[in-house]
């Protein structure tokens, strides 16, 4: 078990996807995650599924990073929790959104904090003479992850 994160590319938002073999009742829940309106059978979201998993190049993500295991999540949550100050530089979403487990899934950071978030991942990485490469690793990775969804629109998910 680990934590993983993705950010979703814009194919079908923009109609570059595969046609959706049921057009007329394909919608996006509230983490952008495209879904199927009415009350769909079995099948139907099998072959929802099916249309998703290859619907463009990117397979419907455009970035995808593992972020690390228990014990190193645990670490960093140690690490930022240290790094905070009063007054003084605080990471309330990276906190409390992202290291707050080291396995959380299938929960998002809505997109409007998405800049925000950027604004923490800036601040300790400009701080980066004091991090390790795996931080440093960790950080790099935010940071992509927090320009993508700012460029999508869509949101960091795990
Ligand atoms: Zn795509």
């Amino acid at each position: 078990m680990a934590l993983d994160a993705f950010v979703r590319c814009t194919c079908i938002r923009d109609g570059k996807a595969k046609p959706h073999p049921f057009p007329d009742r394909l919608t996006f829940d509230g983490s952008g995650e495209p879904s199927l309106t009415g009350d769909p059978s079995e099948e139907e979201w099998d072959a929802h599924d099916q249309w998703l998993a290859d619907s463009c190049e990117h397979e419907g993500f455009i970035l995808s990073f593992f972020l690390g295991n228990i014990t190193k999540v645990g670490n960093l949550r140690s690490f930022l929790r240290a790094l905070q100050g009063k007054p003084g530089p605080r990471f309330p979403i990276l906190l409390e959104k992202v290291l707050y487990d080291g396995t959380h899934t299938g929960d998002w950071i809505p997109i409007k904090q998405s800049p925000a978030l950027l604004k923490e991942v800036n601040t300790v990485l400009h701080s980066s003479d004091i991090l390790a490469d795996s931080e440093k690793e960790f950080f790099n990775n935010m940071k992509l992850l927090c320009e993508a969804s700012i460029a999508t629109g869509n949101p960091i998910m795990f």
